[in-house]
């Protein structure tokens, strides 16, 4: 959600007001001796400098036309925008994409409270924890009505198209769906749709989906369990298993592939779905190669046939159960 009190304080020590002015082609030089700088306003016009900033107080004043503040104000003045939508402006200048994805996530966060669906899905794949909900920041996206909630926070239709939030058609990218945002260190980087009704069930937006899901999390664990989706993830983090990562599918990209190397000693144990196609155990073994190459040991968790971790344990078994086929994996 939009940062407020003293994450605004925060935000203004990291756009330091003069550099931010420097950025957007405003040139000062020393006034006088003092430690102010002084230039021609961007404000209003004219052709004698008398646009003053204070680095040190981090604030400007301009005795032309009289206007004065800090950073937040120089932007709803030079941007025409409200209060509200400078600091979005702002956070968008600090971090592009993932400020707007923080903002939607966020939104729908709040709408799965809103809307039953959303729980009741969540109960049916068997995620019922509200603490876990929360720390996943779970969401949960009706479709229609993130836009206006975005617009009125500043960001434009464009940008909202450009990064794939609304389709080309017009429509929202995420209807009625469930939604997990992917985190790379602190910052979203994609966020995870799951369809709670007939439409294709798993969608991503158009850009990467970033490193192994929660890995600054789960790094510290010498062994990990590498799971398919994030509906396992969720019920295999319910049952006490805080070592579960995932891939979001079965193919790691290489940023994700050089995460479970970080540690030479790492044992993996893959938890892929058991499908009767064979899908599953095909797209683990040419896994295990890679996995293999680097140097990684590794160990395949032989679920009941037709099962993934959730079917599993939506199926009735425990934590122990679990437990159990972990010890019983055979290594490679
Ligand atoms: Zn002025």
């Amino acid at each position: 959600m939009a940062a407020m009190g003293e994450d605004l304080e925060q935000l203004k020590q990291r756009i330091p007001l003069l550099e931010y002015l420097q950025r957007h082609h405003w040139t000062g030089h020393r006034a006088g001796t003092r430690s102010e700088f002084v230039g021609l306003c961007p404000l209003h016009e004219e052709t004698h400098p008398s646009f003053y900033v204070n680095p040190r107080k981090n604030l400007f004043y301009c005795y032309g036309c009289g206007r004065g503040g800090d950073l937040i104000r120089l932007v709803e003045l030079s941007q025409h925008l409200s209060f509200r939508q400078s600091v979005t402006y702002l956070l968008e200048e600090l971090a592009p994409t993932s400020q707007l994805l923080e903002h939607t996530s966020g939104f729908y966060q709040l709408e799965l409270h809103r809307h039953p669906e959303g729980i009741h899905y969540l109960a049916q794949r068997g995620v019922h924890d509200p603490a876990l909900i929360e720390e996943l920041g779970i969401g949960y996206a009706r479709g229609g009505n993130m836009r206006p909630h975005l617009q009125q926070l500043g960001y434009s239709l464009e940008r909202l198209l450009e990064v794939g939030l609304i389709r080309p058609q017009g429509q929202d990218a995420f209807c009625r769906r469930v939604i997990f945002p992917c985190r790379q260190q602190d910052r979203i980087v994609n966020l995870y749709g799951r369809s709670i009704g007939d439409a294709f069930p798993h969608r991503l937006l158009p850009r990467s989906k970033g490193g192994l899901f929660a890995w600054q999390s789960v790094r510290q664990f010498r062994n990990v369990i590498l799971v398919e989706g994030l509906f396992d993830l969720a019920v295999l983090w319910q049952s006490g298993f805080r070592n579960a990562t995932c891939a979001i599918g079965t193919h790691l990209t290489p940023t994700q592939l050089a995460q479970l190397g970080e540690n030479p000693d790492r044992c993996v144990y893959i938890a892929f779905d058991q499908d009767e196609n064979q899908a599953g155990q095909n797209a683990a073994h040419s896994l295990l190669q890679m996995l293999d190459k680097a140097g990684l040991k590794i160990r395949l968790v032989g679920l009941p046939a037709g099962h993934d971790p959730n079917s599993y344990f939506l199926a009735g078994a425990s934590a122990e159960d679990f437990a159990h086929l972990l010890e019983e994996a055979p290594s490679l």
